[in-house]
């Protein structure tokens, strides 16, 4: 049998929680019961997710979006209230962590996409080493990564640039990085892949020229979970199993 700590005292070990400056905390979000032996992971911690783990009689709920993010109302009330009774009237632990599983060199949700997706990653540069800037195994078309995007995560992807464009140079940060846009032209990319597109980036695209997929926040965001999880099956030896959910953004 693992104890909570223990799993939680890997996790953070292996993530370097402490070098990240964050928005929500990482780590334990809720204290459920003291063992754990089987975790369920999933991409946020939704009432779907927490019901589908406590229906497998899961110890830990283990998730890259938690609760409790700093622009959010601190009351404990209605859907915030229904999660977390639903946790603590089952005993379920529930863990969240956020950036530092996006840059986890290995079990990370940008090294994992590009695992997914075969781009040759040189290197991690930007806030908190965020963006990963590298290359296509053999140059494409726009129109062709859009397609194998399409085909790899089952989401067609939002895009702004001409399909018949030579892609080569990517930079990417999976989940709602469309911030960083900016980055990824003065870097040089071909073409910059996040999840999540707004109004601005359109207009960036077509005067830079350089080419935005939206790719899908859930989408490009589902792999670093499903590391982490099977890298802790290894370690620690717990059981772990991954719930996913159908989400369009
Ligand atoms: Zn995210």
């Amino acid at each position: 049998m693992t104890t909570r700590q223990e799993i939680l005292d890997w996790c953070d070990q292996t993530l370097q929680t402490d070098l990240f400056k964050d928005y929500a905390p990482n780590g334990l979000q809720v204290e459920g019961r003291n063992d754990v032996s089987k975790i369920i992971t999933a991409v946020t911690a939704s009432r779907a997710a927490i019901i589908y783990a406590a229906e497998q009689g899961a110890d830990m709920l283990l998730v890259h979006h938690g609760m409790f993010w700093k622009s959010e109302p601190v009351t404990i009330t209605g859907w915030k209230k229904e999660r977390i009774a639903t946790l603590l009237g089952h005993g379920i632990n529930m863990a969240g962590y956020h950036l530092p599983l996006d840059a986890h060199p290995e079990l990370g949700n940008n090294a994992q996409l590009a695992e997914r997706m075969g781009w040759v990653r040189e290197k991690q540069f930007g806030e908190q080493n965020l963006l990963n800037i590298g290359r296509l195994k053999t140059p494409q078309t726009l129109d062709e990564l859009c397609a194998d995007l399409r085909s790899r995560l089952g989401r067609a992807p939002t895009v702004v640039g001409s399909g018949e464009r030579i892609i080569s140079r990517i930079v990417w940060c999976t989940g709602g990085a469309q911030g960083f846009f900016q980055e990824a032209v003065e870097a040089g990319a071909d073409a910059y892949i996040t999840g999540e597109i707004s109004e601005a980036q359109f207009h960036l695209a077509n005067e830079t020229g350089t080419a935005f997929i939206g790719a899908g926040h859930h989408a490009t965001e589902r792999y670093g979970i499903q590391a982490l999880g099977e890298a802790l099956a290894c370690e620690l030896g717990v059981e772990t199993l991954f719930f996913d959910e159908q989400n369009p953004a």
